[in-house]
């Protein structure tokens, strides 16, 4: 028996931030051991070297928690995009993840950071922490230095990777205990920003096939530790064309098509873990929110990061966080959930933030809720304003993500 995938409505309401730690969410409460951060720490225990983390003190339970079997040789693969119910919604199409998803052990998401956006969530995975204490906490956020916005896909106007991500990775951390630590990737993203800041420390092999990556995961797995095969075309796909077109369909079999080979390639024992950073959502068209048709939006409001399903704003000097978070709850009501940075803070949003990090958070956070977008048609170009599907929020169809087992 598969899932039973919610309403539309349903996969539309927005859950509760996930908490850290390692602790068995109870009812209501999300996180804890089912989260993204707890992934590497958990496998990290079953191929018998535990690394605990700065939020993570009990890799054994993590491991427990989600249902890991030991093994000597383990692949973690990255499904950029791929959220659980979006995943669910279309398994028609994917035998391989269908069969995977008939397992009970695997009927249950895990949840990912907010915001839900890939470079939070891939730096929260590869440090096995929290945006909090990695410093990444938007697709664009301050940079306290220069006092501007930076992007933190490519690193635009942003300090050098090491600086801003000062938390080590668990694959460095495994790589200096001896264990392999083996990515197979696109050559382009061999020594990116964002691989240096977030999962720095693996022997990177480059090929710009997508078979030939799952045979190098495949090849590297014959020996012990710990493999990474990275997937991006679902999120690039839905962007572009919509998680629920045609084409995203098409490239959600290939996908399909390669975990199915890399399943059949790996040596048998191997362990097999396939995650997301993030889900997504449709948008409409007649939901979007241009803050800069509305001056009580623009009103205090120095700079704008973050990203169009949650968008960061930075106080002008004086303003007070408080009056500008009223006149956007005034103004959106229930089209979004208005933080300021120290409710979110105290709420644990981000995990236990560390003070150099707190000052690249916006004053005021915004999650979009529905269907809605917030843009700022000052700053962002037309496409980037209207893309079909988007991610970043706290939706279930966002923030509730996969993590399948298989041992092969
Ligand atoms: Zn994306």
């Amino acid at each position: 028996m598969s899932v039973e995938v919610p309403s539309d409505e349903e996969l539309l309401t927005m859950t509760e931030p996930a908490c850290y730690g390692d602790g068995m969410p109870s009812e209501g409460i999300r996180g804890g051991a089912l989260h993204l951060s707890s992934v590497l720490p958990a496998v990290s225990n079953a191929i018998g070297c535990p690394m605990p983390t700065d939020i993570h003190s009990d890799p054994k339970g993590l491991q427990e928690a989600l249902g890991l079997p030991d093994a000597a040789s383990a692949v973690v693969v990255l499904v950029d995009g791929l959220g659980y119910w979006n995943l669910n919604m279309r398994l028609g199409h994917a035998p391989y993840l269908r069969s995977l998803m008939n397992e009970s052990a695997n009927q249950r998401p895990i949840a990912t950071c907010m915001p839900s956006t890939t470079v939070a969530a891939m730096s929260t995975f590869g440090t096995g922490t929290c945006p909090g204490m990695t410093g990444m906490t938007g697709y664009t956020q301050l940079n306290p230095k220069t006092g501007e916005i930076c992007q933190l896909i490519s690193f635009r106007n942003a300090v050098p990777p090491l600086e801003l991500q000062q938390q080590p990775t668990m694959f460095e951390r495994l790589s200096a205990q001896g264990v392999r630590v083996t990515s197979s990737g696109l050559p382009k993203f061999a020594f990116s920003a964002l691989t240096q800041a977030a999962l720095r420390g693996s022997d990177y092999i480059s090929n710009d096939d997508p078979r030939k990556r799952v045979a190098v995961a495949a090849q590297a797995a014959k020996n012990p530790g710990l493999t990474y095969l990275y997937l991006r075309d679902t999120d690039k796909v839905g962007h572009n064309y919509g998680w629920d077109s045609d084409k995203w369909i098409g490239t959600y079999e290939r996908v399909d098509g390669q975990l199915g080979l890399l399943r059949r390639s790996v040596p048998k024992g191997t362990l097999i873990v396939i995650v997301a950073d993030h889900g997504m959502i449709t948008t409409d068209p007649e939901s979007v929110i241009d803050i800069a048709q509305d001056q009580r939006l623009m009103q205090g409001v120095v700079h704008v990061g973050g990203e169009p399903r949650c968008v960061m704003l930075y106080a002008e000097q004086g303003e007070a966080p408080e009056n500008i978070a009223a006149r956007w709850r005034d103004v959106l009501g229930d089209r979004a959930q208005v933080r300021t940075r120290s409710q979110a803070i105290a709420e644990g949003v981000y995990g236990p933030v560390v003070s150099r990090v707190e000052p690249m958070i916006g004053d005021v956070i915004v999650s979009a809720t529905k269907a809605v977008t917030i843009v700022d048609s000052r700053t962002q170009a037309e496409k980037a304003m209207h893309l079909p599907s988007v991610h970043g929020s706290l939706t279930m169809l966002e923030s509730d993500i996969p993590c399948l087992i298989d041992v092969a």
